[in-house]
């Protein structure tokens, strides 16, 4: 089967297309209270679940056009834990090899209560059956009170540190799926520039000590994997013009509110601060995308790479069920999946809008594959123009390929990882940011307590 499914992929390859994506929004019901997302509990809207029975339809249209990666989301998956697990059995007998879940975590509250690892072993055992690939869990800050206070849910995080062993002894291995807001590192980071010029060496400094907390603490919980989901704000989405989020994964929200510098920033930091971790977590985020988007907000810069999102991805929508190219360009409805033609030529990848880490970081990597199959001669003479991009996406296909391509089903090789491990001389941390264009109001040090 698996080389059934790699021959597929380098057909579709080799004529410029990836292997096809779906996400599909199961619910939009939810119990936590994110201010970074307007499915909060308190948003008033109209709730939506999609069937079991128009899922497993919507499944088999999948399967029989080459889909190879489904991923369940919400609102909150789990508030459907036996529809869920129906859905990705249903997803894994049609033959989908990549299948991704994820919660908010709210079955790991209460965790002092007798019977709280019982639940957590059922639990682990009725996912562990199913042939879910990777399951996420959701992390706002390093700070467990303010994730906490974000998500509505106290001690969660005691929980999910308890729980983490009993999902490995079964052989799963979730990724903490960091969510990047100000409060990311604990303390809130400083709008900069709002009384000033824009102070880009101490917001760098400031971002780069809560991004390094942020990802020791998902080492120190117990997490293997992680994955980063990039800031969405309402602005960002209506600031093009073009899109209006069906996916109501959006806020205008403060603290999701960046700056187009700030963003510039922010990709750039992780850019620097990711390879200190990979050899000891697992990071999936690229670091090739990361520059992308730093060189498109600070500098204009047009990925040769644009989202595979409407092209070879698709989002279904809870409300409808109908498809759209992404959970943003809600002016675009495609209809009912099962009738959309996902093998049209004229559809080519052109959307750069917005920075959704589900499309843009997967057409960021395996974007540049499929041109390398479909038109060598322009491939290999970008890739000789723009040095420091292919030398990111080369390591980046090295580093997945030592993360076992993040198969959440097996642990991670620490022995494989190590050639990745981090060296003093690798580092940035501030002092390689470009601060070019951004007029320095000063130029702050971080206290040593908060590094
Ligand atoms: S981010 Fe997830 S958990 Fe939080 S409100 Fe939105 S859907 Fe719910
Ligand atoms: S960049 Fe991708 S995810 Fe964002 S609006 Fe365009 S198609 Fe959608």
């Amino acid at each position: 089967m698996q080389v059934l499914h790699a021959l597929d992929s380098v057909r579709r390859m080799a004529n410029g297309r990836l292997p096809g994506q779906l996400i599909v929004q199961m619910t939009d019901r939810c119990n936590a209270q994110c201010p970074q997302c307007g499915m909060r509990a308190t948003a008033a809207f109209k709730r939506s679940d999609l069937g079991l029975d128009e899922v497993k339809r919507l499944i088999d249209a999948a399967a029989a056009r080459g889909v190879q990666a489904i991923s369940f989301t919400g609102g909150e998956p789990f508030l459907r834990l036996q529809d869920l697990t129906a859905m990705i059995n249903h997803a894994g007998r049609a033959g989908i090899p990549y299948i991704r879940t994820g919660t908010n975590g709210f079955l790991f509250m209460r965790h002092g209560e007798a019977g709280f690892l019982d639940r957590v072993r059922r639990l682990a055992d009725t996912l562990a059956a199913t042939p879910v690939r990777n399951l996420w869990i959701s992390i706002d800050s390093a700070r467990p009170d303010t994730h906490e206070r974000m998500r509505g849910f106290p001690n969660v995080t005691a929980g999910i540190r308890k729980a983490l062993p009993e999902f490995h002894a079964r052989g799963l291995y979730p990724a903490a799926n960091l969510g990047l807001n100000r409060n990311l590192g604990g303390a809130p980071l400083p709008h900069m520039g709002a009384s000033g010029p824009f102070d880009c060496r101490g917001f760098a400094a400031e971002l780069a000590a809560g991004l390094r907390r942020f990802y020791n603490h998902a080492i120190d919980l117990g997490f293997t994997m992680a994955n980063t989901c990039y800031p969405m704000c309402d602005d960002t989405v209506a600031g093009s013009g073009d899109l209006a989020a069906v996916y109501a994964a959006t806020s205008s929200d403060d603290v999701v509110r960046f700056s187009r510098q700030e963003r510039a920033l922010l990709f750039s930091t992780l850019q620097d601060i990711i390879p200190e971790f990979r050899a000891r977590i697992r990071v999936f985020t690229p670091l090739c995308s990361l520059l992308a988007l730093s060189r498109f907000h600070g500098q204009g810069w047009q990925t040769p790479n644009a989202c595979r999102g409407g092209v070879d991805y698709f989002f279904i929508d809870a409300a409808t069920g109908d498809t759209y190219p992404c959970g943003y360009r809600g002016l675009e409805s495609c209809g009912k999946f099962r009738e959309l033609d996902t093998t049209d030529p004229a559809q080519k990848p052109h959307c750069t809008e917005c920075d959704w880490e589900c499309f843009r970081d997967l057409s960021e990597l395996f974007g540049p594959l499929a041109d390398l199959l479909s038109r060598p001669i322009e491939t290999v003479r970008r890739f000789a123009t723009d040095h420091e991009m292919t030398r990111l996406w080369m390591q980046d296909l090295r580093y997945h390929r030592a993360c076992g391509f993040f198969d959440g089903r097996r642990p991670a090789n620490y022995g494989r990882l190590e050639r990745f491990g981090y060296r003093p001389t690798d580092a940035v941390s501030g002092a390689s940011v470009d601060c070019r264009g951004y007029p320095s109001r000063t130029v702050s040090s971080v206290p040593a307590e908060r590094l």
